[in-house]
């Protein structure tokens, strides 16, 4: 057990965190978008009350409001994290509702 923790940092696995460091050379970040979509577990196509785990706001509780622009979305979170933790490289995604699922 050491040694594979020894092999992949701290934990007993590889996990997405370590491959990044080892690909980028330093820990990157992700940014979580929200593009103001809607679910078909929550809009009445199979159902309204969304899955037992998801949040009122479709697990996006840390992705930016959906009024903002992804651009927009995306310079904040980038100005937040580098006057937090001086990031400079990270991963953008969309994490609000199911984004598949918008127009
Ligand atoms: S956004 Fe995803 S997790 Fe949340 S209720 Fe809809 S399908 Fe389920």
């Amino acid at each position: 057990m050491e040694e594979i923790r020894t092999r992949w940092g701290d934990k007993p696995y590889h996990s997405l965190d370590y491959h990044l460091r080892e690909t980028f050379g330093e820990k990157v970040y992700r940014i979580s978008l929200n593009a103001g979509c809607t679910c078909p577990n929550r809009d009445g196509t199979l159902g309204s009350r969304g899955c037992i785990f998801c949040s009122a706001h479709g697990s996006g509780d840390f992705a930016a409001a959906a009024d903002a622009s992804v651009t927009t979305q995306i310079e904040a979170a980038r100005q937040r994290l580098w006057d937090k933790r001086h990031c400079r490289k990270y991963i953008a995604y969309f994490q609000a509702f199911t984004n598949p699922y918008g127009p």
